[in-house]
């Protein structure tokens, strides 16, 4: 944790239920402010003052936002939480304690940066914070073992091959009698029971199947694109990458799928590994160049989002802007990449 000074302990929101504005700030502080740089946040890349001012605190967004939806409290809307990020950048909360708890509960889903009539860079903001809370807050054990169990995991197509046998056989063996037994498990095992909650159906056959590396385009050639094949969409959801090509080449692109790209960084970058999302950035980044594609598609969101914004995460490091910068400016969701043909459609469409 920076030793940054602060006015007194970490307000605890926690008890707020129910649609409540904003507090006022002298109500949460009694009275006391400060202005001191960059307040709890450290020097590197704090979210940035202009940002957080363009938030009027209207409260548009909290209908969109699920967490809010779910618990009916302030701070865990996007309101609450940019007013957290406000009173942090004035170094009137510490970054422990509430402040880590209301941001890692976003879910970062973006609902409310479309929702926000006044333009409010939601994204910009959160993927600066979670950095600050990465470099700066001490977790607890158990949140450091989650947490290095998941990033050991997930970004690893081989270690998730592995998992998935692991996985079909505990869903073939799973008794009837199991959800009954998750409800009794402790809460502070909940983490878990969510996992296994959000398990999808396991095909091992699907999960080892691979992606072939160039799929040639249907009819006359319009160009070449890349396509990410990504992690867990790789293994458990292996069927969308093959239509995803299908359809592509269906358009007339030459679809090439590297064998050598690995996870993009977006697991790491929403989470506030910056370190890691940036050296995953800049691997993938070659591997595309040495393609030579057109275009980057992806058809995760997610993955996507991160992508696009390589030349923001690149910007510091002079032999990777340019790089990460013109790699960004390819990207495309694939329905992105449909829409953009669209004038020039090549497949026969049928009625849905
Ligand atoms: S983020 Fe946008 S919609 Fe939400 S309170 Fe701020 S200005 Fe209003
Ligand atoms: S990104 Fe976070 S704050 Fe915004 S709607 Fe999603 S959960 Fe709510």
């Amino acid at each position: 944790m920076t030793s940054h000074p602060t006015t007194g302990p970490s307000p605890d929101f926690s008890s707020e239920r129910g649609e409540k504005a904003a507090p006022e700030r002298a109500d949460v502080l009694g009275g006391a402010e400060t202005s001191l740089g960059h307040g709890s946040f450290d020097d590197h890349r704090p979210p940035a003052q202009e940002l957080l001012d363009d938030c009027v605190h209207c409260g548009f967004c909290l209908p969109t936002c699920p967490t809010y939806a779910l618990w009916g409290e302030e701070m865990d809307s996007p309101r609450g939480r940019i007013y957290l990020m406000e009173m942090a950048e004035k170094g009137e909360i510490p970054l422990d304690g509430s402040f880590t708890t209301h941001i890692d509960r976003c879910l970062g889903c973006m609902a409310c940066v479309t929702a926000c009539p006044s333009g409010v860079q939601y994204d910009r903001l959160l993927e600066a914070t979670r950095p600050q809370i990465e470099r700066n807050v001490t977790r607890s054990r158990s949140d450091r073992w989650f947490r290095e169990a998941i990033f050991t995991l997930f970004p690893y197509k081989r270690r998730l091959r592995a998992a998935s046998l692991v996985g079909a056989l505990y869903q073939k063996l799973r008794p009837k009698s199991t959800e009954k037994l998750l409800a009794k498990v402790p809460d502070r095992f909940g983490r878990l029971v969510a996992m296994e909650s959000l398990l999808p159906p396991v095909s091992v056959r699907q999960a080892f199947r691979r992606m072939p590396e160039r799929t040639p385009a249907v009819g006359e050639r319009r160009g070449r694109v890349g396509l990410l094949t990504g992690c867990v969409q790789d293994v458990f959801f292996h069927p969308v990458n093959e239509a995803t090509a299908r359809v592509l080449a269906a358009e007339g692109w030459d679809v090439i799928a590297p064998r050598e790209q690995a996870c993009c960084g977006a697991l790491g970058l929403h989470a506030g590994r910056e370190a890691e999302a940036i050296e995953r950035a800049k691997k993938l980044i070659a591997v595309f160049e040495r393609a030579q594609v057109d275009t980057i598609a992806t058809n995760v969101a997610g993955c996507g989002s991160s992508m696009k914004e390589y030349g923001e995460l690149l910007a510091d490091d002079p032999a990777w802007a340019e790089r990460a910068s013109a790699f960004a400016a390819k990207v495309r969701d694939i329905s992105e990449v449909v829409d953009e043909t669209l004038a020039d459609a090549r497949a026969r469409r049928h009625p849905i």
